[in-house]
């Protein structure tokens, strides 16, 4: 039986039948940063077609042999991709690494070769089943609507299957046949590999129907600077081969055949885009001090180790956040403490002397890792989470601890843990890692004489309990992603209930301030790593609320500098203290941009011009629905 028949790749791509209308606009997600205008190519499903087959006894080694041959062949694949890069950045090889080690993951390969001799059936429905097994053990039905991060490490699996199929079946051609003009590429998804290997075309943006900005399409294009919107929705049925489109990776739309000022007002929008990037950049490592002074350190939020590069690029201080959860995911085994050790301690490294504060594993709730198998919750969010998790499964939690403890004999390291709603977890967090301590001295590691132990405050107790917790907590780092959704009760992933999720809203800034003020009558230092970090105006009213590190997306830390380098304190306290006299979080932003709008005008136009990039929310994950062009 037959999958599905492989798409058409011509050596110069033919328009598609029938032609779009003018002007239809796709919202979709700001994954790089840019405009582009040019003709789109529309690579379609890349799945791989394959016929699903027994095979004979006397037969089934020799399938075993084809199985390990196309692993070989695809890993040599991505290495030669690699290899070609033009000027390869670091975070761009790690992915491919990453992408290499799970071509060859022994879990995967393990369940292919069961299924060739146990089952005898042909390697590629072997590789084919065994993927969409793995893909399924942490894809609950609605995991992708819920958690971008965790559907993008799905959609990982589904690249190995489909390189793994064409090394198999032989049809091995480039996604993206060589191009003689520039052209943007619009696919359902691209592998990391193939991301790569547009490098060498003349590819000026690319468009994906899924995805989301930690995606690796996204990661990838900005680090090779190459505009991108993901998560279109529905670009292969309204986008044709040979359409015009622009492409604006700042607002994170798509609009196919443009009108003429359209087209002009893309191009402008891109150059200015690229004039002030590149001045917001070399201006990276400027002190980041009010005008009168005050001193505010930028931290970055890290995922994928490989960010911690992309981080200092932007003048990062160190990494403020660093969510674990990924080294869960993706598997069925938990994570040893060897291994966990070396994914710290690479990141230590990298950033050393800075600070890195890892997060201990945050799973559960939105975010879901199959090697938990956690039983199924009528309300997650409010269900085993976080600290509660790893207190019920201290085995698991003190391989992480163990590892943690290790790599603080390479930098400076802070550890924090998630969802702290009682002085009671943190105490028992407490008699563990001083176990786990004790566990690392014994077995004769290195590690730092003593490890700052600080909590997370985004559950309203913990608010509340603050002036308790700030004498048994080392630092704090309000998440308020996380408090906001707890606060207001609603649900960070439910995209129709967004707009009411505001950080603005007074009961949000009220619970920071009173965060601030018990940290600092016990002198704990308090950070803020929740999404409104990323956007200028919450930013200067958060400094104005005393708060003094703040810890974001990478790509945004350039632009927080420059607008905290533009107010001074005294501005900011006195915006603060008048916004918590306000009733609604509308008359708040009426006030914050009324006062700090002006003077911060380029950044919140110059880099987004209304848009989205650099200042990430969940309720930038909206669905696209196609609308028609300003005129
Ligand atoms: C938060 O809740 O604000 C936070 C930073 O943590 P996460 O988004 O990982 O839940
Ligand atoms: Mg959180």
């Amino acid at each position: 039986m037959s999958d599905r028949a492989p798409p058409p790749r011509p050596s110069r791509p033919p328009p598609s039948e029938g032609s779009t209308p003018r002007g239809v606009v796709l919202k979709g997600i700001a994954g790089s940063p840019g405009v582009a205008v040019g003709h789109a190519l529309v690579v379609g499903d890349t799945k791989a077609a394959y016929t699903r087959r027994h095979v004979a006894p006397n037969q089934v080694e020799a399938e075993v042999l084809r199985l390990e041959r196309a692993v070989d062949d695809a890993r040599q694949h991505v290495r030669e991709v690699a290899a070609k890069l033009p000027v390869a950045p670091l975070e761009t090889n790690a992915i491919l690494d990453a992408y290499l080690t799970m071509i060859g993951d022994p879990m995967l390969l393990d369940r292919v070769t069961v299924k060739i001799r146990d089952e005898r059936k042909c390697a590629e429905w072997a590789v084919a089943q065994a993927c969409d097994e793995i893909g399924k053990m942490f894809s609950p039905a609605d995991i992708s609507e819920r958690d971008a991060y965790i559907a993008e490490r799905r959609h990982d699996v589904e690249f190995v299957r489909d390189r793994l199929l064409r090394e198999l079946t032989g049809d091995t051609k480039q996604l993206v046949p060589r191009l003689d003009q520039p052209m943007v590429v619009v696919a359902r998804d691209l592998s990391p590999a193939d991301t790569a290997a547009m490098v060498r075309e003349p590819v000026i943006a690319f468009v994906t129907e899924i995805g989301s900005r930690t995606s690796h399409t996204s990661i990838m294009a900005r680090a090779l600077e190459i505009p991108a919107v993901v998560g279109t929705g529905e670009a292969l049925s309204v986008i044709r081969t040979g359409d015009i489109v622009v492409v604006d990776g700042l607002r994170g739309e798509v609009v196919v055949n443009p009108n003429d000022i359209t087209v002009e007002e893309a191009r402008g929008r891109g150059a200015r885009h690229l004039a002030f990037a590149r001045g917001l950049l070399s201006a990276r490592n400027q002190p980041c001090v009010t005008l009168d002074g005050e001193s505010v350190t930028l931290k970055a939020n890290v995922e994928l180790p490989a960010e911690a590069i992309l981080a200092l690029d932007h003048g990062a201080e160190g990494i403020g956040l660093y969510r674990t959860e990924f080294i869960y995911i993706d598997r069925s085994t938990m994570p040893s403490e060897q291994e966990q050790y070396e994914l710290y301690r690479a990141v230590v490294e990298a950033v050393a002397p800075r600070p890195v504060t890892l997060r201990t594993f945050d799973i559960g709730g939105d975010k879901f890792a199959s090697s938990f198998q956690l039983p199924a919750e009528m309300n997650p969010a409010l269900g085993l989470r976080a600290v509660r998790l790893a207190l019920s499964r201290p085995e698991v939690f003190l391989t992480q601890l163990r590892a943690m403890i290790r790599a603080s004999a390479h930098g400076e390291l802070r550890i924090m843990v998630p969802m702290i709603a009682s002085v009671h977890e943190l105490r028992e967090v407490r008699i563990l890692l001083a176990r786990a301590l004790a566990d690392v001295d014994a077995a004769g590691h290195a590690r730092a004489r003593h490890i700052p132990l600080g909590i997370m405050i985004e559950v309203p107790s913990a608010v509340i309990m603050a002036d308790v917790l700030a004498r048994e907590a080392e630092f704090f780092s309000i998440g308020t992603n996380d408090l906001v959704q707890y606060t207001l009760a609603i649900d960070r992933g439910n995209r129709s209930l967004a707009p009411l999720a505001s950080p603005f809203n007074p009961a949000i800034l009220r619970m920071i301030r009173q965060v601030v003020r018990a940290a600092a009558t016990h002198s704990v230092p308090v950070a803020l790593c929740g999404a409104m970090a990323s956007d200028p105006l919450a930013a200067v009213l958060l400094v104005g609320l005393g708060v003094r590190e703040l810890s974001m997306e990478a790509a945004a830390i350039p632009e927080i500098k420059e607008a905290v380098r533009r107010v001074t304190l005294a501005d900011c306290e006195a915006t603060a203290e008048a916004a918590l006299a306000l009733d609604t979080a509308e008359a708040v932003e009426e006030l914050v941009a009324g006062t700090f709008a002006p003077g911060l005008f380029d950044l919140l136009a110059g880099t987004s011009e209304g848009g989205t990039y650099g200042a990430p929310t969940d309720s930038e994950r909206h669905l696209a629905t196609p609308t028609t062009e300003r005129e």
